[in-house]
């Protein structure tokens, strides 16, 4: 068996340019975060103080990833020869937390990193900071008087531009000559992925060209006062030909724009959609087809080839920067099996069929025939204690033996029996990435994942402990909340041909369910865990949960709030603190 680090890496995905720099396997199997020369186990941040679980959030994370963007950028901006500035804002509505604000902002003193507020409490939140040097905010959101009072306050410190919308904005606006304006316009090009509805000319937010020029038209001042042109095709754009022709629709309007009297237009502001790899996978809605640099590459590229002039880049994606700092830490309570392990010594003569197929192709076949058999009886069974009984155990039956049949002709005819397995979908191929287990976990996935439940996001789950043993079985994360969606099973793999591999290694080690198939992207419903010994602490983390995820949190069945453990370089120091220790309680440990 070559089960060990290696693998474990790969199949939980600690790949990519952060996780395979910031988290690392120790040798006794246990998943350390790497900061500075300090490893840190994290279950043992956990377990110590005897907590559920925790929101673990890693504040140099935030940092580097300001530090990658900003790289990303100058490279383009060498390799391509612009002139423009870059000028990074942070979108508020990613992350709002105080710590992950101030984070950003005390550490874009340097890269004089602004922000992008949609709200008033969101522009409250930021008017406690004072810049020695104003830097860039942009504002856009619905706004009243009260709002641009405060906006007009903030001048000494910040640069403001206040997106226009609407003509009610540009009512307002004609009272606050001293705030500069930028035009937040929709763009026809479609994005990709989840969020690719905030494109469009249907889409929630920016200006028509005809309400544009009604605009003009009424408040004659507006051409003047604008800054900035702005658009924002949605979150997580994870094509690169739909960016490419965001950036190019854009680029368009922008020159259309600074021809038709729109002389001072010194900003041109993408918005946000640079995609966070969820997964490292090219070709999947949980990650972008381009990387970071082709990103930077095509927005300066495209400005170079095409742009009138050479107006300053305002970049606004938050997502990329927040997503991977928090980490989500949970015990899981509880487990418990699909079904009953005792058979009893009756023996059905489709299971006996299930068990003379000689190869995938028959095993297809007769799979079908059991599901047929199964959904007959369903409709014909008496409804009694009994007929359950027994309608649990052939159901059962008929499930281990498709398995362990699958199990055996693939250990036998590995590469042959897994191309014949994945060429069509079948009833095969879905038993043996479907979970025996649920792992009730001291959570809520309403409270801390709540896009799992909104828009179906994908988070990696990885466990805490036990990395050196193979995983026994595949297993759906179930939360404490009353609610069937507070379940969680979706587990990507994607292991590459090359590696280094033996056939046992496909298959979890108890209920020999398949993990992986080289070179391809399979998608288990559940996740490969192992089962908790007794008062064995077991944890699991997700990773990625920094962004939206704490502003998005709901509060079902009053499960709200989790303890929190920062973690933070200062001068070259160590620090972890704990913080709101008392929702602890509200969570069974
Ligand atoms: C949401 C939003 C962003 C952030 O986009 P991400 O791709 O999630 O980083 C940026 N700008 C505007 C205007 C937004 O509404």
């Amino acid at each position: 068996m070559v089960w060990g680090k290696g693998l474990a890496r790969r199949l939980y995905g600690l790949t990519g340019v952060v996780w395979s720099k910031y988290l690392d396997i120790d040798e006794r199997g246990r998943l350390i975060v790497k900061l500075k020369g300090y490893k840190i186990d994290i279950a043992k941040l956990v377990s110590e103080k005897q907590l559920p679980g925790a929101h673990i959030r890693i504040l140099p994370i935030i940092r580097y990833m300001m530090d990658q963007v900003y790289e990303a950028f100058m490279e383009a901006f060498r390799k391509f020869g612009y002139k423009g500035a870059f000028k990074p804002v942070y979108p508020l509505k990613s992350n709002s937390t105080p710590i992950v604000v101030d984070t950003i902002w005390r550490y874009g003193i340097k890269y004089s990193w602004g922000f992008n507020a949609g709200t008033y409490p969101e522009v409250k939140l930021i008017s406690k900071y004072i810049n020695e040097k104003p830097r860039l905010l942009v504002v856009d959101g619905i706004k009243d008087n009260k709002f641009l009072d405060l906006l007009s306050k903030m001048c000494d410190s910040w640069e403001i531009i206040v997106d226009i919308e609407s003509m009610r904005d540009a009512d307002l606006l004609s009272k606050y000559q001293d705030l500069n304006i930028g035009l937040r316009v929709k763009v026809t090009s479609k994005s990709s992925g989840l969020w690719s509805h905030s494109s469009g000319l249907d889409s929630k937010f920016g200006l028509l060209i005809n309400t544009l020029d009604e605009m003009v038209e009424k408040h004659p001042w507006v051409p003047n006062r604008t800054v900035l042109l702005h658009v924002h095709a949605g979150s997580q754009i994870t094509d690169k030909n739909r960016l490419e022709d965001i950036i190019r629709e854009t680029i368009i309007l922008y020159n259309n724009l600074v021809k038709t009297g729109f002389k001072n237009i010194r900003y041109i502001d993408f918005g946000g959609g640079l995609a966070y790899p969820y997964i490292e996978a090219s070709n999947h809605v949980f990650s972008a087809n381009y990387s970071l640099n082709e990103y930077a590459e095509i927005l300066v590229k495209e400005l170079v080839k095409s742009a009138e002039n050479t107006p300053d880049i305002v970049f606004e994606g938050g997502r990329y920067i927040v997503a991977p700092h928090r980490i989500t830490v949970t015990k899981i309570i509880d487990t418990r099996p699909y079904s009953t392990s005792d058979r009893g010594e009756t023996s059905y003569p489709i299971v006996e069929e299930i068990k003379n197929t000689e190869n995938i192709k028959e095993l297809v076949y007769v799979s079908r025939k059991a599901r047929e058999v199964i959904t007959r009886l369903m409709l014909k069974f008496p409804i009694n204690i009994e007929s359950r009984r027994i309608l649990e155990k052939l159901l059962t039956s008929i499930n281990e033996a498709i398995t362990s049949k699958a199990y055996e002709i693939i250990h036998r005819d590995n590469d042959k029996a897994l191309e014949e397995l994945i060429k069509t979908p079948n009833y095969v191929l879905e038993e043996l990435v479907s979970p025996t287990r649920r792992f009730f976990a001291s959570f809520s996935l309403f409270s801390h994942l709540p896009d799992t439940i909104i828009a179906d996001q994908y988070f990696k789950i990885i466990p805490l402990q036990r990395l050196n043993e193979k995983p026994e079985v595949l297993g759906v994360i179930s939360d404490l909340t009353c609610d069937s969606m507070g379940e969680y099973s979706s587990f990507i793999t994607f292991l590459p041909n090359n590696i280094e591999y033996e056939t046992e290694d496909l298959f979890t080690s108890l209920d020999h369910k398949l993990m992986f198939i080289p070179g391809k992207t399979l998608r288990l419903k559940g996740v490969p865990l192992h089962i908790p010994r007794k008062n064995e602490d077991y944890y699991i983390a997700f990773l990625d949960t920094g962004a939206y995820q704490d502003m998005l949190s709901m509060n079902h069945n009053l499960l709200n709030g989790y303890p929190e453990i920062i973690i933070d370089i200062i001068n070259d120091n160590l620090k972890i603190i704990y913080e709101n220790l008392e929702s602890a309680e509200n969570y069974p440990l």
